[in-house]
C-alpha cells in the first residue's frame, strides 16, 4: 500500500528511486489525496500558513540558445523581441515595492545585449533604492567570474532550473550547444558562492518518462537546492515541440508534493506554468507543498511577449484590484500572504 511509502517519506524525508516511481505513478485518487496533504503538513511545520510574494521582472524576451521547447528561442523570428530599460525596470520595483513586496525576481533569456556590466548597473541601482530588498537573478548559464560578480554586487539569489537531469533526455530538450554537465556546473557554482539556489524541471516535457523524473528527485535530494521551480510542459506553436502534449497537472502536483516531502526547508513556487494550464492550479499547488507564488511586474505593454508557451497568463500587480483577487485566492484557502523577503529557512 503506497500510503506506508508516503509515511516513510513523511518521516525520513528520503526513499529509493523504486519507491518514488510507483509514487510518481500512482493515479489512485486517495494515495494522491493523501501525498498533498502530507506534503501540505510538512511545507506547514517548517514555513506555517505563509505565502511568499516575489514581484517577477521579465526584462528581455531575446535569447541567444535555441531550446527546443522555448516560444522566446533564438530561432522563432515570430516572437516580438523586447527589452526594458533600466528606468523601466525601476518602475516596475516602484510599483512592487508600493505594494509592499520584498523581493525582486530578474528573468529574461540570454542576452548578449546585457553583458556584465550592465546587470551591475541594473543591481546597483536596485539595490542602491532598495537596500534591504532581495534580489533574484534568472538569466541563464554564465561564468564562474560573471556570478561571482553578481554575487558581490548583492544579488541574494539566483534561479536556474536544470530542466531535466537525464543527459539522454537533456539532449532531446536542446540543441547540443547546452548540456546537463554545464547547466550543473553552473548550479554548483552558484550554491558554492553562497546563492540561494533555485533549480527545477518541467513536467511532461517530450519524451519524459517516470524514470527521468525520479531521477530529477534524486538529484534535487542530492543537490539540496534552496529553491524548486516545476512547471508542466506547455507547447508553443512557433517551436519544434508545437505538436506535443501538454503535461499534466494531476503529475506537476505529485511532483510538487514528493519535492516537499523530499526537501522540507525548500522555497517551492506555485508556478505560472500550472496556473496557465488550469484555473485552480495554483491553488492545488500551495495546498500540496508549494509556498511562493510571483506576481508579474513587467510592464503591461510588453508582458504579453515574454511568451515560453501558448497561452501564459500574465496575472501581475498592474492594479490594486488584481494584487487583492490573488491575495483572496490565497486567503479563500486558508493561507496568509506574506510579503517578507521570506528567505530559506534552515
Ligand atoms: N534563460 C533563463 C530563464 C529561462 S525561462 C534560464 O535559462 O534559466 C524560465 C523557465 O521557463 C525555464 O527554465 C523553463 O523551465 C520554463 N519554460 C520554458 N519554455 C517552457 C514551455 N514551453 N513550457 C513550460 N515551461 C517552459
Amino acid at each position: 500500500m503506497n500510503k506506508k511509502l508516503i509515511d516513510k517519506l513523511y518521516h525520513e524525508s528520503l526513499l529509493s528511486k523504486d519507491e518514488l516511481l510507483l509514487l510518481i505513478g500512482t493515479t489512485t485518487e486517495d494515495e494522491i489525496q493523501y501525498l498533498c496533504e502530507k506534503a501540505n503538513q510538512k511545507k506547514e511545520e517548517i514555513y506555517g500558513k505563509s505565502v511568499y510574494i516575489r514581484g517577477l521582472i521579465e526584462f528581455t524576451n531575446y535569447c541567444k540558445n535555441d531550446c527546443y521547447y522555448c516560444g522566446i528561442r533564438c530561432s522563432n523570428n515570430k516572437a516580438i523581441r523586447y527589452r526594458l530599460s533600466l528606468s523601466d525596470i525601476l518602475t516596475a520595483c516602484e510599483q512592487g515595492n508600493a505594494l509592499g513586496i520584498e523581493t525582486f525576481v530578474l528573468q529574461g533569456g540570454e542576452d548578449p545585449y546585457f553583458t556584465d556590466e550592465k546587470i551591475l548597473e541594473i543591481i546597483s541601482a536596485i539595490k542602491h533604492k532598495y537596500p534591504k530588498k532581495a534580489i533574484t537573478l534568472s538569466i541563464g548559464e554564465k561564468s564562474y567570474e560573471s556570478y561571482q560578480k553578481y554575487k558581490q554586487a548583492g544579488v541574494d539569489r539566483y534561479l536556474l532550473r536544470h530542466e531535466t537531469i537525464t543527459a539522454e533526455h537533456y539532449e532531446k530538450l536542446h540543441p547540443t550547444t547546452l548540456s546537463i554537465k554545464n547547466r550543473v556546473q553552473c548550479l554548483q557554482a552558484l550554491k558554492e558562492l553562497g546563492f540561494q539556489t533555485g533549480a527545477g524541471m518541467m513536467v511532461g516535457s517530450p519524451y519524459q518518462t517516470d524514470e527521468h523524473l525520479a531521477e530529477d528527485l534524486l538529484f534535487l535530494k542530492n543537490f539540496q537546492p534552496h529553491m524548486v521551480g516545476i512547471g508542466p510542459f506547455i507547447h508553443h506553436n512557433d517551436t519544434p515541440f508545437h505538436n506535443f502534449a501538454d503535461g499534466s497537472i494531476e503529475k506537476t502536483i505529485k511532483m510538487v508534493a514528493l519535492t516537499r516531502l523530499l526537501l522540507p526547508n525548500a522555497l517551492i513556487p506555485s508556478t505560472t506554468a500550472l496556473a496557465s494550464l488550469s484555473g485552480d492550479g495554483r491553488k492545488q499547488a500551495l495546498i500540496s507543498g508549494a509556498n511562493v507564488v510571483m506576481p508579474n511586474l513587467t510592464p503591461l505593454p510588453v508582458r504579453g511577449n515574454y511568451l515560453l508557451y501558448q497561452n501564459k497568463i500574465s496575472t501581475g500587480t498592474e492594479t490594486g484590484e488584481s494584487f487583492r483577487l490573488l491575495k483572496e485566492e490565497i486567503e479563500a484557502i486558508g493561507l496568509t500572504v506574506d510579503l517578507s523577503r521570506g528567505d530559506y529557512r534552515i
